[in-house]
């Protein structure tokens, strides 16, 4: 069988946006290879070296629909290139055996923050005496480990987690935030996500990862997490992590996240740009969380917050 490869090249920080779309059309999947290179070898850029790159790829079966796909592919890559710099799609025609399992050649061990290793499943690697390793299965849900607020959130954890805490984790994608809370050695990790699809892929990551006794996913949101608390925890969740987007963060602000939390709880947030900070503090300060500490990687900003 033929199939049309569809590959664009792009900043590490907006490869999971081009796989979001991607994935709409490409029944089989979509893999993200960290530090690209192009066909000639040569890394990326309209002008010269761009370091470091992403690729993202794609695969459709030639059949009748193959143009009227590509064109829909075209349409949605040109709307997400109003809002970030994303390249042109590369589209070429490929035999089923050059590319069935040649992706996962591309996808290396990546080290995050001071202990955090991702190992994608099929990767050997021997873990340091103090890493803290995280498997996963990419070409699924959000969450590889490539977008900064991931790191964020991931950095903020290896400083701010305590040992038996009760973690809240919205949003949670491929389940990578509430993974490494468990290997961390948080007591209870509740985690949730509206998307069926991730709520799938987090549960098989998390068993993966054989923390599954620590862990609860539900499909849900801010309600299922204040329903666990009320029926587990006295006081309520120790820590929150939630990387989702400045709106939905406003929002759950003022749905009762502060509420889940218990006096003294801290919340690492993530998912806003430098521009929609200041409404989002505003929502915070309302919900009761003074912030404690800021980072900022290019337009992600990522708050530190304690609950009063
Ligand atoms: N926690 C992961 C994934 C973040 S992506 C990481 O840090 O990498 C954000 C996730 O939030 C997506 O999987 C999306 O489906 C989910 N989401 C969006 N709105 C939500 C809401 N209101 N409540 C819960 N999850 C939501």
């Amino acid at each position: 069988m033929e199939w049309l490869e569809i590959a664009v090249n792009c900043e590490p920080e907006h490869a999971e946006a081009v796989a979001d779309v991607l994935a709409r059309y490409a029944p089989s999947g979509v893999a993200i290879q960290q530090n690209a290179l192009d066909l000639k070898g040569e890394p990326w850029g309209p002008d010269g070296p761009l370091e470091p790159v992403a690729a993202v790829r794609a695969y459709l079966p030639v059949d009748l629909e193959v143009e009227e796909k590509r064109r829909q592919v075209e349409e949605a890559l040109w709307h997400l290139r109003q809002i970030a710099p994303i390249p042109e799609p590369r589209f070429s025609r490929v035999a089923e055996a050059d590319w069935a399992d040649a992706w996962k050649e591309h996808f290396h061990v990546t080290r995050i923050g001071k202990r955090f290793v991702i190992r994608p499943t099929w990767r050997e690697y021997s873990p340091q005496p103090d890493d803290v390793v995280i498997e996963l299965d990419p070409g699924m849900a959000f969450g590889t480990g490539l977008h900064p607020t991931t790191q964020m959130c991931l950095i903020a954890l290896e400083e701010h987690l305590r040992p038996g805490d009760h973690v809240l984790d919205l949003g949670t994608g491929s389940g990578i935030l509430t993974i490494a809370a468990a290997k961390l050695g948080a007591a209870t990790c509740f985690a949730t996500d509206i998307d069926p699809v991730a709520v799938e892929s987090a549960r098989a990551n998390v068993t993966a990862n054989q923390v599954q006794d620590q862990v609860r996913v539900e499909q849900g949101s801010l309600v299922e997490a204040l329903n666990f608390k009320c029926q587990n925890l006295k006081a309520g969740f120790d820590f929150a992590l939630v990387n989702i987007l400045a709106k939905i963060i406003i929002e759950l602000c003022g749905r009762g996240l502060g509420d889940a939390l218990k006096p003294g709880g801290l919340a690492a947030l993530a998912g806003l740009i430098d521009t929609q900070e200041a409404d989002v503090r505003e929502a915070l300060g309302r919900a009761g969380f003074v912030v404690i500490e800021r980072t900022q990687e290019k337009d992600w900003v990522g708050l530190m917050c304690r609950k009063k």
